[in-house]
């Protein structure tokens, strides 16, 4: 195979930021105000913005998406247990635990890689108050069918909508479904606010609610309602949102258009498919995740551990499955059996690098490099394990 692709290492994503020097006059603007936090000009400002931006009509903002995740479990005031998927980051199954909740992990579809609808009634117990799907990879759920369960047998609906930020199915956005959706800003995201994350609810008692929450519980100066947490975007975080929200379409279209080359180029490839997207009318192109199908010369980690030789770090999201982490593992639903596309998909899955700066010569070579094990393909399966890149 070909050597060295590129002399810097390319990251599976890069924190996208605006030029320094339009930020300076936020900050300058925090100096004077000296109004750091506690729903500050930024915040307010932000908030109203978001809305617009996303065609939503409430939403509060936190410090991250993990305290949003946790806060909207406590908002709806659930407890007993929840049906969620496997197949995402850790922190959606985290976000149950630290709420006392019990997770019942639910397989995924095999095509939209989402909680699947068909399997998730038979989890369903007299003790089951909500559903928590992620629209993985920003790929839509199935929110009909979820919501005509969910109606069915009086379950509230929380999506992590950690990867979906921009995303509209129907024209409409996707955040407007189900009773809570969350968001994240972590710098890793297709929008980021260094960290940071949000709830985006249905009315505005809601939003006070959780507004409340995410300040300790206070609604005046001396009266405070509810166990609450100190959830609280800063001014910082607001001031570099409304700024981002500046550059993001520009940032989406660029990120569209290394989606398209990765499949135009390795439409070739047969044995390495790249993830459907799910007819979301707008898409935000958040990852680009291929699965190397059991034909390709090299394993998906044989393939994994190439590419970082060469210097393409590319991230096996998500792998291990939630359920394989040890505070899960001894739940009955965590059991592999219960989940055997979810366990076939983490096996096969990596993240290529996407990003509005990765230089289109990296991403060509990446292409090359993936395209030139295949076309080199003289070993038999049984030796995959030991080819070496
Ligand atoms: C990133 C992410 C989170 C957590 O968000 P943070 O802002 O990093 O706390 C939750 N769920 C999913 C699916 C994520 O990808």
């Amino acid at each position: 195979m070909q050597n060295v692709i590129s002399d810097k290492p390319i990251y599976v994503t890069q924190p996208h930021l605006p030029p320094l020097e339009e930020f300076i006059p936020y900050l300058e603007s925090i100096w004077h105000s000296k109004l750091l936090t506690n729903k500050g000009p930024f915040h307010q400002e932000f908030e109203h913005a978001l809305c617009d931006y996303l065609g939503v009509e409430h939403l509060t903002l936190f410090a991250n998406g993990t305290l949003a995740l946790v806060t909207a479990m406590q908002a709806l005031r659930i407890s007993g247990e929840v049906i969620t998927t496997p197949y995402s980051f850790v922190a959606t199954a985290h976000a149950l635990l630290w709420n006392g909740i019990k997770p019942v992990f639910v397989d995924i579809d095999p095509k939209t890689l989402n909680l699947d609808p068909a399997k998730i009634e038979a989890a369903i117990t007299p003790e089951t108050k909500a559903i928590l799907p992620v629209h993985c990879y920003g790929n839509p759920c199935d929110v009909e069918d979820i919501q005509t369960i969910a109606n069915n047998y009086n379950l509230k609906v929380i999506y992590d909508a950690a990867h979906a930020f921009g995303v509209q199915i129907s024209n409409r956005s996707i955040l407007k479904h189900g009773d809570l959706s969350v968001l994240s800003f972590h710098a890793t995201k297709v929008f980021n606010t260094f960290e940071g994350g949000a709830i985006v609810c249905p009315d505005a008692k809601t939003k006070q609610h959780i507004d409340n929450l995410k300040n300790f519980g206070f609604v005046d100066e001396t009266t405070v309602v509810a166990t609450g947490i100190n959830g609280k975007m800063s001014e910082f975080g607001a001031a570099l949102g409304l700024l981002q929200l500046k550059h993001i379409d520009q940032a989406l279209a660029r990120r569209r258009e290394i989606d398209r080359l990765y499949r135009t180029r390795l439409a070739n490839v047969p044995s390495i498919n790249c993830v459907e997207r799910g007819g979301q009318t707008r898409d935000n192109h958040a990852y680009f995740p291929i699965l190397v199908r059991p034909e390709y010369p090299l394993s998906r980690d044989a393939l994994y551990s190439c590419l970082r030789e060469h210097g393409i770090y590319g991230r096996r999201y998500f792998f291990p499955l939630i359920s394989d982490f040890p505070m899960y593992r001894g739940l009955q639903s965590a059991n592999r059996a219960n989940l055997p596309v979810a366990a076939s998909i983490a096996e096969q899955v990596i993240c290529l690098p996407i990003y509005p700066n990765l230089v289109e010569s990296d991403q060509s070579q990446i292409c090359d490099f993936i395209a030139a094990a295949h076309e080199e393909n003289v070993v038999i399966d049984n030796r995959k394990q030991n080819l070496k890149c």
